[in-house]
């Protein structure tokens, strides 16, 4: 019922038409929507539980979206309780004078997820089409390779075992402020709040504009995108963790066989 959100490969995608407050998928209210995320955060305990076991399958997610909108709530919520060991979370920002020596992907492919493993990208390698775009930092003809080099990449990853899941956490412009305004009155969110991420606002339609560009041209069968509606946050939470969910169980994951005769084994 979710697969709504998923951004069929090689379609145009035009966020206008998006609904960032949409609800259509559940039909309960917010407090139901928490209680089933809830249920879904158990099996996402217990899935995860055998995905280290079984040491055989590697998932990755992408989160990207604007500013406030939400990634830092969602890995916390989405993976709360989930044992530590065995997920990792990667942040990727500004890139340092020896990242940026190397080609973008280097920094990346070093935090991608091993056999058992998932890992989480706050923020990754899209930022590279992204703020890259938006604010020229390399010639167009540079980032424009990089929709076809990214996608190898995935495939590349994908073909050698990866699951790769991707959310564009979408929220609109009225939603970003009133949550730029509550880090501005909260003094226990003040912190997060940077003075840059005003200039950022104000590059809202190019940044609009670029995600586009990834949502239409990076979407693909083996690393798709989903468009995730996240003005309301219990929502977000719900449609992510459902669609972990659900991939987790369609890896049909065995627990290890037992070593043979350890039915009579007493321990004294
Ligand atoms: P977030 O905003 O993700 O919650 P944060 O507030 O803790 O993280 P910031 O320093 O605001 O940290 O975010 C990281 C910044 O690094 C973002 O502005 C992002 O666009 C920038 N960044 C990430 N990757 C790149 C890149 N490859 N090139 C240039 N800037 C990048
Ligand atoms: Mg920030």
């Amino acid at each position: 019922m979710y697969q709504q959100y998923r951004v069929v490969p090689e379609t145009t995608v035009d966020l206008d038409r998006r609904e960032p407050a949409d609800r259509s998928a559940f039909a309960g209210d917010k407090s139901a929507g928490r209680e089933a995320a809830k249920q879904l955060n158990r099996r996402l305990e217990s899935l995860q539980e055998l995905l280290y076991a079984e040491g055989r399958h590697k998932v990755l997610i992408v989160l990207q979206a604007m500013d406030t909108g939400g990634k830092d709530g969602t890995i916390r919520h989405v993976f709360d309780g989930v044992n530590p060991q065995g997920v990792k979370v990667a942040s990727f920002k500004r890139p340092t004078p020896q990242e940026l020596a190397h080609d973008y992907l280097w920094r990346v492919h070093k935090e991608t997820p091993g056999r058992g493993e998932i890992v989480i990208f706050n923020r990754s390698h899209y930022e590279d089409v992204l703020v890259v775009r938006v604010h020229n930092l390399v010639p167009p003809a540079v980032w424009e390779r990089r929709y076809d080099q990214i996608n190898a990449f995935e495939r590349q990853l994908a073909e050698e075992g990866t699951t790769i899941l991707k959310f564009y956490l979408h929220i609109d412009k009225a939603e970003q402020k009133e949550r730029l305004q509550a880090r501005l009155d909260e003094p226990e969110k003040r912190w997060k709040f940077a003075k840059g991420d005003l200039a950022e606002r104000a590059l809202w339609p190019d940044y609009q504009a670029a995600y586009e560009a990834v949502l239409s041209r990076t979407s693909t069968p083996y690393a798709p995108w989903y468009i995730i509606p996240a003005n309301r946050k219990w929502y977000r939470n719900l449609v992510i963790s459902q669609i972990l969910v659900d991939t987790l169980e369609g890896l049909e994951m065995r627990y290890p066989e037992a070593e043979e005769g350890l039915e009579g084994i007493v321990i004294e």
